[in-house]
């Protein structure tokens, strides 16, 4: 690492790479990712990406509008305008750069997901995130001008006059790297509670830095919870894609009857925060949580090939998901607020930019509609580079001392992370419980407090702890107050 660079990504999801792939080759851009690329979000993205590719077929006003619905219309309408129209351009180049998304003949494969009246999602088998990521990573360290530095967290962010200094923790050492501009690319707040389906990265570090630092958060309580999540022990939960859904499973309760007609006409494919209503519903009525999604109708080949890597992790663990219908229920899966930011993933503190799931476009609403968020991730990810590109040109010198801090301390109290998680899961899951989230919020402001006024060790765990104590208590006073 070099003590300067034009831009510092924090992040090396398909935001944070995407993002460094589109500044020119004069710019140094380093990417810090805390742990190695492939482990992230993105990598875990099973169903797909949705752009209108075929004009014939659909349009994007159609897009625009399933958008909207799913959003319940607090989407921002000129964010889902750019989303949609600038988003086959990007998935477009992804295909240049080599994602091989399914195909038949010379035909892409579209698929049909919650919430979706065309056949708009473009995907690898079961397993399109990784797809992107390997595309992404291979062209990324191909540029000169990209400097990637793998198990490297970014624990504190400080301005300066003219940019920003990153503290680094990387094999025990810490570095203080500046940079005009920043792009917080860091991803979901999954951690945040004890069933999720996020990938272990996901404990909020770019909206607590961001807050930190003064910009504007805005929905944090905008939460997914996916209704069809594998219900297995363990705190990261494996993902059953909507797209199985899309195929035409159909969800039971513990009686093995279905259920979402009484719920939703749409029934299955009824948006995400619907059917994850439903079941928490109907669980209440039948006092049992077991339910079941069932695609063992169709063709065990066809199954074997569209999901293979459901139907492998299913196996493991004892299912056979051709034969035998999938145990599911709801767990936290997607954040759709976040840092604010405009059309340009400006937040609103100067040079700061925040780019995919921890960002806020608006362009997902109250609900995102399923595989918007790598579209979303690729759109703005483009635009922040484009931005700053075009800032860059009158820019002035950085100024300023880089920031000098005492790393030594307490070590972590053992828990701290749990107890947020129980808080959490108790007081907002899928329908928020107002006394749990009251009560919550007071414990978890203790926790917060104790956390930033004594003198710990800066380490990982508490760099965290500290994070996911910020954004509970930022979600929970908006459900309290809300
Ligand atoms: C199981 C699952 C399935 C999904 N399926 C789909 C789908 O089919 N279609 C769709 O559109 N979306 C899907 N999503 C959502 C989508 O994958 C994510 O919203 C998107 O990939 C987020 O990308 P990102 O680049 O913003 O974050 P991520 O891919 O999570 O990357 C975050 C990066 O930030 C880094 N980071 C975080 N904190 C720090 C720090 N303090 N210092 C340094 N680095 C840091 C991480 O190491 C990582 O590199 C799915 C999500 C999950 C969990």
């Amino acid at each position: 690492m070099r003590d300067k660079y034009d831009v510092i990504i924090v992040g090396g999801g398909v935001a944070g790479l995407y993002a460094a792939l589109n500044f020119d080759s004069n710019v140094n851009v380093l990417v810090a990712a805390k742990r190695e690329l492939s482990l992230c979000n993105s990598s875990l993205a099973q169903g797909g990406v949705a752009a209108v590719l075929d004009t014939e077929t659909d349009s994007f006003e159609c897009h625009y509008k399933d958008t909207m619905v799913a959003g319940g219309y607090e989407n921002r309408p000129e964010a889902v305008k750019v989303l949609v129209e600038e988003g086959p351009s990007d998935v477009r180049k992804m295909i240049e750069l080599g994602a091989r998304f399914d195909k038949s003949g010379d035909q892409l494969n579209m698929t049909l997901e919650g919430g979706h009246s065309r056949r708009r999602i473009v995907h690898y088998k079961d397993a399109t995130g990784q797809e992107l990521m390997r595309v992404l990573i291979e062209a990324v360290r191909q540029k000169e001008n990209i400097e990637i530095v793998e198990n490297a967290f970014v624990c504190f962010l400080d301005e300066t006059q003219g940019g920003f200094y990153a503290t680094i923790l990387k094999d025990g050492v810490f570095s203080v790297v500046a940079a005009p501009y920043v792009i917080l690319a860091t991803g979901g707040i999954g951690r945040v509670y004890k069933y999720t389906t996020n990938s272990k990265i996901a404990t909020g570090d770019g909206v607590a830095l961001a807050y930190e630092l003064g910009a504007k958060i805005k929905n944090l309580h905008y939460v997914q919870f996916h209704p069809t999540a594998f219900a297995e022990p363990g705190r990261e939960r494996f993902l059953i894609s909507e797209a199985v859904r899309g195929e035409g499973a159909v969800l039971l309760n513990s009686d093995k009857e279905r259920f979402m007609h009484r719920y939703d006409e749409r029934e299955e494919l009824a948006p995400r925060d619907v059917v994850s209503k439903a079941i928490i519903l109907e669980s209440r009525r039948t006092g049992n949580e077991r339910f079941y999604l069932d695609i063992t109708f169709r063709n065990p080949e066809y199954i074997k090939k569209r999901f293979p890597t459901i139907y492998a992790h299913c196996l493991n663990e004892g299912v056979d998901i051709t034969k035998q219908p999938i145990p599911v229920f709801p767990c936290q899966h997607y954040l759709m607020g976040g840092i604010d930011v405009d059309l340009n993933a400006r937040t609103r503190v100067d040079r700061l930019y925040a780019v995919g799931e921890c960002s806020h476009t608006g362009v997902h609403g109250k609900n995102r509609l399923a595989s918007n968020s790598l579209l979303e991730a690729l759109v703005f990810g483009r635009r922040a580079a484009q931005d700053i590109m075009i800032r860059a040109r009158s820019d002035g010198n950085l100024a300023g001392s880089p920031p000098v801090r005492d790393y030594d301390g307490a070590p972590l109290p053992v828990g701290t992370r749990t107890t947020v998680r129980e808080i959490m899961q108790r007081a907002y899951f899928v329908l928020p419980d107002l006394d749990a989230a009251e009560r919550g919020l007071v414990q978890v402001s203790e926790i917060e407090n104790r956390l930033k006024r004594y003198k710990f060790a800066i380490t990982v765990d508490y760099c965290e702890a500290k994070n996911l104590a910020t954004v509970a208590g930022i979600i929970l006073r908006e459900v309290v107050h809300h």
